[in-house]
């Protein structure tokens, strides 16, 4: 995708900040990663841009570090609450224009959004819940929810389905939801029409509200 690469300054290089750190890297931006540990600093510090160690609960440091000019700070400090909370208060002070910040909980999720956060993740809740889903139902592959009603979902194709046309399958007569992809080895088709046709291991997108595409699986899978 055509994105600006940025810069970004990560703090906590645990699980979830060096996953994420490298991930940033990988799409091709700049990314300054700071922990108090030394030897999280050590291990990220080929993947980064740089790898610092620091306490980033001091504002001295933070300053030096020149924190401010980067586009997006995010706190992916774990357990220490209170130093989570610290860190992104002074990432804000400092002027940093997009502060992301990690929760443990929801109530720590609460106060980092009192505190003018731009965005909460919660990653051990989300991929509980994502995993979940994927565990109810086994075609399903990914998802997006575009509201509390309406879902983007991707479903591996089972072999029930091999051959079979659009037209053959309706969906959008018989459940309300549509097609709008199908992601085959040789290429995704957008918006495809009646006749194109479904083989085992092609990828298709639906989009309709949560209860359309339960039903769509229920009954076609
Ligand atoms: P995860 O669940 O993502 O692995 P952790 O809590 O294990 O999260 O890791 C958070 C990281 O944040 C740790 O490596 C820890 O050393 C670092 N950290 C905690 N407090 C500070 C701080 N005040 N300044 C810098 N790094 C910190």
């Amino acid at each position: 995708m055509g994105m600006k690469k940025k810069q970004f300054v990560i703090i906590g290089l645990g699980r979830f900040g060096s996953s994420l750190g490298r991930e940033l890297i990988e799409l091709g931006n700049e990314v300054l990663g700071i922990d108090k540990d030394e030897e999280a600093v050590q291990e990220m510090s080929s993947a980064l841009t740089y790898a610092v160690s620091a306490d980033c609960t001091d504002e001295e440091t933070l300053r030096s570090l020149g924190v401010r000019n980067f586009d997006c700070g995010v706190v992916a400090i774990g357990d220490d609450i209170q130093a989570s909370i610290l860190t992104t208060i002074l990432l804000k002070d400092l002027g940093v224009k997009q502060v992301v910040a990690k929760a443990m909980s929801e109530l720590h999720g609460r106060v980092l959004e009192k505190i003018g956060v731009d965005r909460v993740v919660y990653p051990e809740r989300d991929m509980g819940i994502r995993v979940a889903h994927q565990l109810v139902s086994p075609n399903l592959l990914d998802y997006i929810e575009l509201s509390k009603e309406y879902t983007i979902a991707e479903l591996a194709v089972p072999q029930c389905l091999d051959g079979k046309s659009l037209h053959d399958l309706n969906p959008r007569a018989r459940f309300g939801c549509s097609i709008v992809a199908i992601n085959k080895p040789s290429g995704i088709i957008i918006a495809p029409t009646a006749t194109d046709v479904l083989a085992m291991r092609d990828v298709m997108v639906i989009i309709g509200t949560n209860e359309q595409i339960e039903e769509f699986e229920a009954t076609v899978i």
